[in-house]
């Protein structure tokens, strides 16, 4: 931890826990264009989802691919130096993940999980966008708990 500044690591600390990011905004606009109305970063769910559907009793989580080890992603790279201190975090990050996705279940909640570099693609492809979005309705109206894009 001492070879990380205190500026460094609330730099760090912000990055995981911001909210208003480019993805989301772009999540939360393209679904309120689709008469989607949801509340954001709601705090009285486990994990204080990004968005939270009322009606399809859905919490949405953008998870950037850095922080949250999108597995195989090209945007999940490992930093080359202080190996230790990235891989502490990464753990923590994983295990949170882990907690939440638990709790959300065991609370009846369904889970959807959206990745950056999909929401990256959906941005860059109008074509992979609607197909996305369908998905997504789907899984809204469906019975799953969790679903990961
Ligand atoms: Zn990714």
């Amino acid at each position: 931890m001492d070879t990380i500044t205190k500026e460094q690591r609330s730099r760090n600390m912000a990055a995981i826990h911001s909210v208003n990011t480019i993805p989301e905004i772009y999540l939360r606009k393209l679904l309120f264009s689709k008469g989607y109305r949801y509340s954001i970063n709601f705090k009285k769910l486990p994990g204080h989802p990004d968005i939270y559907l009322r009606k399809y009793n859905t919490a949405v989580f953008i998870h950037g691919c850095f922080w949250h080890r999108h597995e195989g992603c090209k945007y999940s790279s490992t930093p080359k130096s202080k190996v230790e201190y990235w891989n502490k975090k990464f753990e923590m990050n994983i295990n949170r993940d882990r907690v939440v996705k638990e709790e959300l279940k065991n609370a009846n909640v369904k889970c959807l999980v959206i990745w950056e570099c999909s929401i990256k693609k959906m941005r860059k492809n109008p074509e992979f966008c609607s197909e996305i979005l369908s998905v997504i309705t789907e899984f809204f109206k469906s019975q799953n708990l969790y679903m990961e894009l």
